[in-house]
């Protein structure tokens, strides 16, 4: 690990004042602390904000909808009651994310903000790799991708978004609260992680010194109806090959409105419109979610050892909405 300087902020105001290009902020630290044991982050100076855990870390539920705050940690969310009974795809979304030990100690905002596992990425023994190395090319492409996303990439970067929970939150419209040297802004979660664009290392829409302080996510009639499926190489302690987020208002078995996100499989937390238009005033079927899963899937590119991926999402997906359809929203809890 490289030398930097620690500094503790005070509090909010403070740590976003101090902030620069050069700065990490240090919440939990499952990801951060990694990255830079393994040289990949080499951040000049590192900001504690385990302080602001104690203004920042509530859950509040009303009619309107749900505040997370960005440091509540993953377990403290997962097991809150007004998540699991009307957020269940929240609740499922971090349950189902690394082990016990890490959503002890890893916040929200960390979460969504983890980086891609792509192991090229994180053995720096490999030169090329256009996000850690910009303008090094990309040995994932021809090399061993059995892992890598096949949607929203391009010949800069096929990296996975590895995260769980973001894309149960791009599902349901999420926005987050953010505050930075210019003041407080809100962002929609979709606008959060930037497309590939021939730029990989541009990772986020956040400026320096901005701090996600809070994720909002309005109540709507399909928030009840929905769940988190994930699909992975062993039952716990895994990230995804494939994922879905599904939230759907059905009028008996007819769908008026779906919200869908995929994991697992894209460059970033994937909200797929096309899926959803797919199934609005049709009646939910395995045929319908069959149809619905080849929309959210076109447009799909594979690089040799990904060449399963856009099959399993779609099954992942008619599982997901299958499921969906079963739940009985007057006793449900995650
Ligand atoms: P940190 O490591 O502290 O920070 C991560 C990044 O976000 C840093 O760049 C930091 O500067 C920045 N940051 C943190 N908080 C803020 C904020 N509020 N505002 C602005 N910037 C901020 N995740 C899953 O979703 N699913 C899994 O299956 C999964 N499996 C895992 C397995 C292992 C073995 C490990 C090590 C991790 C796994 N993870 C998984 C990732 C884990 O969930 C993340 O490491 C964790 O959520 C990050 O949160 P943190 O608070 O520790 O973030
Ligand atoms: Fe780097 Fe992206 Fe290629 Fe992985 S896929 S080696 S992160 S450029």
């Amino acid at each position: 690990m490289r030398p930097f300087s620690f500094e503790r902020a005070r509090d909010l105001g403070d740590a976003c004042r101090r902030a620069d290009a050069a700065t990490q902020f240090l919440a939990g630290g499952t990801t951060l602390v990694d990255l830079m044991k393994l040289d990949v982050l080499r951040p000049e100076r590192v900001i504690d904000l385990r302080q602001l855990r104690a203004t920042h870390q509530g859950i509040e539920a009303n009619a309107n909808g749900v505040t997370l705050g960005a440091f509540a940690t993953m377990s403290s969310a997962a097991r809150h009651p007004a998540v699991l009974r009307d957020y269940p795809v929240i609740a499922q979304s971090l349950r189902l994310a690394a082990s016990a030990q890490l959503r002890n100690m890893a916040t929200l905002g960390g979460n969504v903000l983890q980086r891609t596992r792509c192991s090229y990425y994180r053995d720096t023994s490999w030169d090329a790799c256009n996000k850690r190395n910009p303008g090094s090319g990309c040995a994932a492409i021809k090399g061993y991708n059995r892992n890598h996303a096949v949607l929203g990439v391009d010949d800069s970067c096929i990296a996975q978004y590895p995260g769980d929970l973001a894309v149960a939150l791009v599902a349901l419209d999420a926005q987050l609260d953010v505050q930075g040297p210019q003041g407080a802004r809100r962002l929609p979660l979709s606008a959060l992680h930037a497309p590939v664009n021939g730029q990989p290392q541009v990772e986020t829409t956040l400026r320096p010194g901005e701090i996600i302080t809070s994720v909002f996510v309005a109540a709507g009639p399909w928030t009840r109806r929905s769940l988190y499926l994930k699909v992975r190489d062993r039952a716990s302690y895994e990230f995804a090959l494939a994922s879905a987020a599904v939230a759907l208002d059905l009028d008996g078995d007819k769908v008026r409105a779906a919200r869908i996100g995929l994991g697992g499989v894209a460059y970033r937390p994937w909200r797929s419109h096309a899926a959803e238009q797919a199934l609005i005033g049709r009646t939910l079927t395995e045929g319908s979610a069959h149809a619905a899963a080849v929309a959210a899937l076109e447009g799909a590119r594979t690089h040799g050892y990904n060449a399963y991926k856009p099959e399993l999402a779609r099954q992942t997906l008619v599982r997901a909405l299958l499921q969906a359809r079963a739940i009985d929203v007057d006793s449900s809890a995650a």
